[in-house]
């Protein structure tokens, strides 16, 4: 109550607000009229002691309503105040000269008071007009934000929540917070990430490094005990000058997809494993075939045998890629680390795939002898794939460049075609599972594209890095690079 009262007679509380009001400065002119008259004649006894007290008064009373009330307001206590210094001058019987100067410095008192009333009630108008104008935008864009399809979170540059949608609320099962400080406390039970662990949130991590983070996902248990896959982005939000102001999230619900995700990673699981014994069965019982047919010298025959025999392998392959995915997937894929002579593989390797691929020149260049810790398979693997691939995306140009030289602490190996390239925009999703150039041209090749997303984790999971640089119908080079064995 108190406060209330006392916001409604502050008048810089008043700013913003533009229902002015006429009868509070007219009733309160009045009533400090009688309180000035019951002075003078009651309690001092000399009705003449009015005079400069009056001008001070009422100077203020003009100055307090043209800033609370506007320019009515302003007016309506300069009126009061002109009338009653006539009424000062009629009761106390001015005549003459004194009734002259009377109404002489009345007039020029009018004036001034008018134009006190008019300028400052004006600014204050202006004011009004201002704020609400700010308001109304901050009411639409609150208005956009709340009704946006996903949740919003946004806080200050100290991380303190300042605005949540209510899709947030319902994404989250919980109301979020307002005025509570992001960092490594949540306010949900986070029971995974990825990247895990969830040392801090999101928006604090934005605000740390003043870099916005894109599709993190984390799977949360809510008050109800369900748990949702969240899909979180978040971003800094600066200023003109650079400077972080605040920082936005956006979350998504992404339980859905992520149970038909899971849905299609069982069954790659469940297809790679079925498909593997009946197909390890089908290449024991060829390779006796095809001994025996060698043995009879049965040409024709061994001819299309071999044929059936490549297929084999490659629908091996693509077995043994599905079940890999799989591996990765569920964290399933080991690896047995050994010193391995990284030259004398990289040579391996193209000797067993140059006797398989007709027309292809694979040159191979290294300085020195190089040593890396790793599982020789699956490096083995990585290398097959990529000059696999550089054959395969290189129609009529079939010329590779392998080389691999030793840089600080890594083995750097890079293997270079010239065949149809990469678009800028697609060389950093060809590493991602199972994706392909979504072009009609790269259509024409076969393939699932799992190779570079295994060969992709297989590198970062020997603390190494892959990468491509490659200019669409120029050719690409594919990098990798691992750390050097610890002599
Ligand atoms: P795929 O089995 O489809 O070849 P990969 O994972 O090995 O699968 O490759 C993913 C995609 O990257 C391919 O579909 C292809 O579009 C592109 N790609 C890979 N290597 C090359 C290359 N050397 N030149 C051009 N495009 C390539």
């Amino acid at each position: 109550m108190k406060k209330k009262l006392l916001r409604y007679l502050n008048p810089i509380s008043q700013l913003g607000n533009s229902h002015y009001s006429l009868v509070f400065p007219l009733i309160t002119s009045l009533c400090t009229v009688l309180l000035l008259e019951f002075i003078v004649y009651v309690l001092l006894g000399n009705p003449e002691a009015v005079g400069l007290f009056a001008i001070f008064i009422f100077v203020f009373l003009i100055i307090y309503f043209s800033f609370r009330d506007g320019i009515k307001g302003g007016l309506t206590a300069t009126a009061v105040t002109i009338a009653y210094y006539f009424y000062i001058m009629h009761s106390r019987d001015y005549t003459g000269d004194r009734l002259r100067s009377g109404i002489e410095t009345t007039f020029a008192l009018g004036l001034l008071y008018i134009a006190l009333a008019s300028i400052i009630g004006w600014l204050k108008q202006t004011i009004d007009v201002l704020i609400e104008k700010e308001s109304d935008e901050k009411r639409r864009f609150q208005t956009i934000m709340q009704q946006l399809p996903v949740g919003v979170i946004v806080t200050n540059n100290k991380g303190v929540i300042e605005f949540a949608n209510k899709h947030a609320d319902i994404i989250l099962g919980t109301k979020v917070p307002l005025g509570f400080t992001v960092g490594e406390n949540f306010f949900v039970n986070v029971i995974e990430s990825n990247p895990s662990p969830p040392s801090q949130s999101i928006l604090a991590k934005v605000l740390s490094t003043g870099k916005p983070v894109i599709n993190e996902f984390f799977l949360i248990e809510k008050v109800n005990k369900k748990k949702v896959y969240i899909d979180v982005s978040a971003s800094p939000i600066k200023n003109t000058k650079g400077q972080v102001i605040a920082a936005a999230e956006i979350l998504n619900d992404v339980t859905t997809q992520r149970e038909l995700e899971k849905r299609k990673d069982d069954f790659i699981n469940m297809a790679s494993h079925e498909l593997r014994t009946p197909l390890t069965s089908l290449k024991l019982y060829l390779t006796a075939l095809q001994k025996k047919l060698q043995k009879n010298q049965h040409e024709t025959e061994l001819k299309i045998f071999n044929s059936i025999m490549s297929q084999t392998d490659r629908l091996q392959n693509l077995v043994s890629e599905l079940l890999d995915v799989s591996r990765l997937q569920t964290g399933k894929l080991t690896f047995t680390k050994e010193p391995v002579a990284l030259h004398t593989l990289i040579n391996d390797v193209i000797d067993e795939l140059q006797t398989s691929m007709e027309g292809v020149t694979i040159s191979y260049k290294f300085q020195t002898q190089v040593e890396v810790s790793a599982d020789k398979f699956r490096l083995y693997q990585v290398l097959t794939n990529l000059i696999s691939n550089a054959a395969k995306y290189s129609p009529g140009k079939k010329t590779i460049h392998v080389r691999l030289k030793k840089i600080p602490k890594y083995a750097l190996v890079s293997v270079q075609d010239f065949g149809i390239g990469i678009n800028k925009e697609e060389q950093k999703r060809i590493f991602e599972r199972l994706y392909q150039v979504p072009e009609p041209q790269e259509k024409t090749y076969p393939g699932l594209g799992m190779g570079l997303y295994i060969s992709s984790e297989i590198i970062k999971r020997h603390r190494g890095k892959i990468w491509v640089e490659s200019i669409k119908g120029k050719g690409s080079t594919f990098y990798f690079r691992l750390p050097l064995s610890k002599t």
